[in-house]
């Protein structure tokens, strides 16, 4: 797996699992379904080869509310797969 798709499964995991705990739902609700398609496209236009983890970059090239939004859902998401013994997917975290 290369480093963005490695990125986008864990985005996507993290968002799944934030949102199913915070907002009760089995789909994506709005809101995190925006921040989704925020980050998969940031993700997509990434200027940097080879793309560092976000959380290393230097650029940080989210707009700030989205980058508050990923690091409240990297937090809370990765509390609960911590409890839940998903330390596998805990390899790093995004922001
Ligand atoms: S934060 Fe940095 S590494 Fe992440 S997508 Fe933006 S430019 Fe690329
Ligand atoms: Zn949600």
């Amino acid at each position: 797996m290369t480093q963005p798709e490695k990125d986008e499964k864990i985005l996507r995991t993290f968002i799944t699992v934030y949102c199913k705990k915070e907002h009760g739902t089995e789909e994506l609700c709005d809101d995190c379904c925006d921040v989704l398609d925020y980050a998969l496209n940031r993700l997509k236009k990434c200027p940097l080869d080879p793309k560092p983890m976000c959380k290393n970059c230097p650029v940080h090239c989210y707009k700030p509310e989205y980058r508050a939004k990923i690091k409240t859902i990297m937090k809370k998401a990765g509390i609960t797969l911590i409890l839940r013994g998903r330390l596998d997917l805990l390899w790093h975290y995004f922001f």
